[in-house]
C-alpha cells in the first residue's frame, strides 16, 4: 500500500515542538532534502521553515496534516552539523528549536516573499597582492609549533597573550594553514567597532580568499549574501560577532574567539546563549581546532586551563612580550587620591603627564566608563532628583543636546529650565560623566584639541570609522573615552592612559565586578606606548594597596586571576557552581515575585537534593520601563544536575497560570545579576 511522506519541519514559533506536513502524492523527497527550507501553510498564512526530518510516522491522523509548500532548493541544504549545533543550543538554554534555527538565519532568506539574492561579492577576483606576514617572534614561534604538533581531532587551546603581544598574527598564520587545507575558518569578534579594522588586515593577507564579514550592522541583503557565500563555501573565511557562531559552513576547519573573555559574546535577550561556549562546543563537535585568545581570559576559561578542576579541557599558550622590537608594556602607577585630591575629577599628576604629552606632540586618553554630563540633576532648594518615572534609576543629565536621558528604558526629557517641584532656578549637577570632563579638559587646556569618544558621540559605525581617523591623524591631542576606546587599536602618539574613577566598580555588588574592572583597565593600559614611546598607565584611586591595582602595576594576570578563583571556590561560585536564572516582569512587584514564588514550589523542586534554590528576590534594577522584575537563582556544583532539574521545570513552568502582562525567560550561565 502507498502511504504519503511526513515532512517534519521547524518553525520560527515560541512552542518546543516541530510540525509536520504531507507531503504532495507524487512528490518524492529523500534524505538527501534534509536540511533545506520550505513553505508551508501555517494557520491563514504561509511560513518558511527548515525541513529537519523525514518521519515514518505522525503523532497525529494524516487527515489533519496540511500540504507540504515548495521545497526552496536555491541554497545547498544546511549542513548536518549545524543542525546539531542548533539542536544542542536548543537543548541546553531550553529554548525551542525552531526558534534557534530560523532566528539565525537571515531574515531575507526565511521571508515567504523570497527577495532573489544577488551573487555573492565573495566571488570577485581581488587583483591585490598579499600582504607580507612579519618574521614569527620566539614566543609565536613556539605557541605555533604546539598547536601543530597536537595533530588533528578537537583541540581547545587558550592562548593568553599580553596587548600587541600578536596574537592576532597567530590566529592569520593558523587561517593560513586551514586555507592551504581546504577548510573554512570563523573569527568571532566582540564587537562590531572591531571589525573593520580586523577585517582589513586579513583581506590584506587573503585578498583572494572570500572574506564575508557578519554582524547586526549589516542590511538584510548584505547578511543574505554574505551568509550564502558561507553556505555555498564561496566564503573561506567569516569574521563576526556572536551571531556569527551559526553560520552554516561546510568546510570548517579552525574556530578562533577573540577577546573570548568579553560579555558581548553573551547574548542577554531573545536566546541567552554564550557564542563563545557555543563555539567551544562546535568545534568538538565537529572535531577541529579552536582558539580563544584574551590578555585577559575569562575566569571559567583560565580555570579550564589551569586548574585541577578544570582537568586541562584548554591548553594555555602565553605570548608574554609585545611583539614588536623594543615596545614593553606601560608603566602602571597609582595616584593616591587621599593625598593628591582631584579637582573637578583630575589629579596634579595627572594633570602634570597630560602637560608633559601636549608639550611633546603626543596624545593622551582619559578613561572614564560613564557617559552623559553628570549621571543625576538635582534641586538643593527642595531635594527633587532627575528620576525615571519608569525605572528605578536616574534620568542623566546630557548637556551636549540639552536633555534627560534614562540608559536604562531609552526615554528622555528637555533639560527643565527650573526645578519641576519648587520653581527653583538653580539646579547642579552631581557626579561626572565623559561630557564633564570633556567640558573640564576644554576649560585647563584651551589650546589643546579634545575628543569625546563614546557611544553618543559615535552611535553609528560610521561616526565611530571617522572619529578613529581622526586620532590616528593626529588631529587630537587629549581623548575622553568609555570602554568603547579601550580595546584594539594601537594609536601611534598615544603614550598616557588615565583612569578617572575606577574605584566604584571595586565594591560593586556584582561579584564578577572586579574581574570585568581588570579586564578593562588591562585592556585600555594596552593603548598606551610603542617601541618609540614608551607609554604610562596612571590610575586615580584611594585605595592604592588594594590587590586588584597591584597586580595590574606588575602585569600579572596569572596572580590576580588565581587569587579571584580562590575566592570563588570557597564562596561556591561560577566557575566551581553552574547557574541559572529565572526572570519574571510585571506591572506590579507582587505578580512578579508570586510567579517566581509558584516556580519555586513546583513539583520538579521537590526533593532535588543536588541543586540549590536561592529565595525569589527584586533584581537589582528593580523596575524597569514600567515593569518590576524580580529573579530566582538556581545553582548546582553539577552541570548535569542543574540541566536535567531544567529540564522537567521547563513544561512546569510554562504551565504556571500568571497574569497576562506577566513576562518570564530563563537564562542559563547568567553573567549579570
Ligand atoms: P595582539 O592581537 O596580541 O594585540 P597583534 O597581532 O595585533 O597583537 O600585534 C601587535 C603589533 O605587533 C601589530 O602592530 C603587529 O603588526 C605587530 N606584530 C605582530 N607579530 C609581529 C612579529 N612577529 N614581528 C613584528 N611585528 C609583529
Ligand atoms: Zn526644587
Ligand atoms: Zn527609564
Amino acid at each position: 500500500m502507498f502511504l504519503p511522506q511526513i515532512a517534519r519541519v521547524a518553525l520560527d514559533l515560541p512552542l518546543r515542538r516541530l510540525f509536520d506536513y504531507r507531503v504532495a502524492d507524487g512528490e518524492q523527497l529523500s534524505a538527501s532534502d534534509i536540511g533545506y527550507r520550505v513553505r508551508v501553510p501555517f494557520g491563514r498564512h504561509e511560513k518558511v521553515g527548515i525541513l529537519v526530518e523525514l518521519p515514518e510516522a505522525s503523532d497525529l491522523p494524516l487527515a489533519q496534516l496540511k500540504p507540504l509548500g515548495d521545497v526552496l532548493r536555491d541554497l545547498p541544504p544546511l549542513p548536518a552539523d549545524w543542525f546539531r549545533l542548533a539542536e544542542f543550543c536548543a537543548d541546553y538554554y531550553h529554548v525551542p528549536l525552531g526558534q534557534v534555527m530560523l532566528s539565525t538565519v537571515p531574515a531575507g532568506l526565511r521571508a515567504v516573499k523570497q527577495v532573489k539574492a544577488r551573487k555573492s561579492r565573495a566571488a570577485l577576483p581581488n587583483a591585490a597582492a598579499a600582504a607580507k606576514p612579519p618574521e614569527l617572534t620566539g614566543e609565536q614561534q613556539v605557541v605555533l609549533t604546539s598547536i601543530a604538533e597536537s595533530g588533528d581531532g578537537f583541540h581547545a587551546y587558550l592562548l593568553h597573550g599580553v596587548t600587541g603581544s600578536g596574537k592576532t598574527e597567530i590566529y592569520l598564520r593558523l587561517i593560513e594553514r586551514a586555507l592551504a587545507d581546504g577548510q573554512q575558518s570563523l573569527l568571532l569578534v566582540p564587537e562590531i567597532n572591531l571589525t573593520p579594522q580586523l577585517e582589513a588586515r586579513v583581506a590584506a593577507r587573503f585578498p583572494a580568499a572570500g572574506l564575508v564579514s557578519l554582524h547586526s550592522e549589516l542590511g538584510d541583503a548584505a547578511r543574505s549574501r554574505n551568509w550564502r557565500a558561507a553556505l555555498t563555501g564561496e566564503a573561506r573565511i567569516v569574521l563576526g560577532t556572536r551571531l556569527a557562531i551559526f553560520t552554516p559552513l561546510p568546510e570548517l576547519g579552525l574556530i578562533v574567539v577573540d577577546e573570548e573573555h568579553d560579555a558581548s559574546f553573551k547574548q542577554q535577550d531573545g536566546i541567552r546563549y554564550s557564542a563563545r561556549d557555543l563555539a567551544v562546543l562546535r568545534a568538538r563537535q565537529r572535531a577541529i581546532k579552536i582558539v580563544l585568545g584574551s590578555a585577559t581570559p575569562s575566569l571559567e576559561s583560565w580555570a579550564n586551563a589551569t586548574t585541577a578542576a578544570g582537568r586541562g579541557r584548554y591548553r594555555l599558550l602565553t605570548l608574554s612580550e609585545r611583539a614588536v622590537e623594543g615596545a614593553r608594556l606601560p608603566a602602571v602607577q597609582r595616584i593616591d587620591t587621599r593625598l593628591d585630591k582631584p579637582q573637578d575629577g583630575l589629579s596634579s599628576a595627572l594633570l602634570r603627564a597630560i602637560e608633559e604629552r601636549l608639550a611633546r606632540g603626543e596624545q593622551s586618553l582619559l578613561f572614564l566608563n560613564r557617559r552623559g554630563y553628570a549621571p543625576v540633576l538635582a534641586c538643593a532648594a527642595c531635594g527633587w532628583t532627575s528620576h525615571c518615572h519608569r525605572c528605578a534609576a536616574n534620568l542623566v543629565l546630557h548637556l551636549a543636546d540639552r536633555r534627560l536621558r534614562c540608559h536604562h528604558c531609552g526615554f528622555e526629557a528637555r533639560l527643565p529650565k527650573a526645578c519641576p517641584t519648587c520653581g527653583n532656578q538653580d539646579l547642579s549637577a552631581f557626579g561626572r560623566g565623559t561630557q564633564r570632563l570633556e567640558a573640564v579638559l576644554a576649560a585647563r587646556f584651551p589650546e589643546a584639541r579634545v575628543l569625546r569618544v563614546d557611544r553618543d558621540a559615535a552611535s553609528s559605525r560610521k561616526q565611530w570609522e571617522a572619529l578613529v581617523a581622526r586620532i590616528y591623524s593626529g588631529d587630537a591631542d587629549i581623548l575622553v573615552g568609555t570602554q568603547m576606546l579601550a580595546k584594539g587599536h594601537d594609536f601611534p602618539k598615544l603614550t598616557l592612559v588615565g583612569a578617572i574613577a575606577p574605584d566604584a566598580a571595586l565594591f560593586a555588588a556584582d561579584w564578577r565586578a572586579p574581574e570585568r574592572l581588570f579586564a578593562q583597565l588591562m585592556q585600555v593600559a594596552g593603548r598606551a606606548g610603542r617601541a618609540e614611546h614608551p607609554g604610562e598607565f596612571l590610575i586615580q584611586t584611594q585605595f592604592p594597596e588594594h590587590p586588584l591595582y597591584t597586580a595590574l602595576v606588575g602585569h600579572d594576570f596569572p596572580g590576580f586571576a588565581a587569587e579571584l578563583l580562590d575566592e570563588r571556590q570557597q564562596a561556591g561560585f561560577p566557575p566551581y557552581a553552574h547557574q541559572a536564572m529565572l526572570r519574571a516582569e510585571a506591572p506590579l512587584m507582587a505578580d512578579a515575585l508570586g510567579f517566581l514564588k509558584s516556580a519555586r514550589h513546583c513539583p520538579a523542586v521537590e526533593g532535588q537534593h543536588a541543586v540549590t534554590f536561592y529565595d525569589p528576590v527584586p533584581m537589582r534594577l528593580a523596575r524597569r520601563a514600567s515593569f518590576e522584575r524580580g529573579q530566582l537563582l538556581v545553582e548546582s556544583p553539577a552541570r548535569r544536575a542543574l540541566q536535567g532539574f531544567l529540564a522537567d521545570w521547563l513544561p512546569q513552568l510554562e504551565a504556571i497560570k500568571a497574569p497576562s502582562r506577566l513576562r518570564w525567560h530563563l537564562e542559563v550561565d547568567p553573567l549579570e545579576f
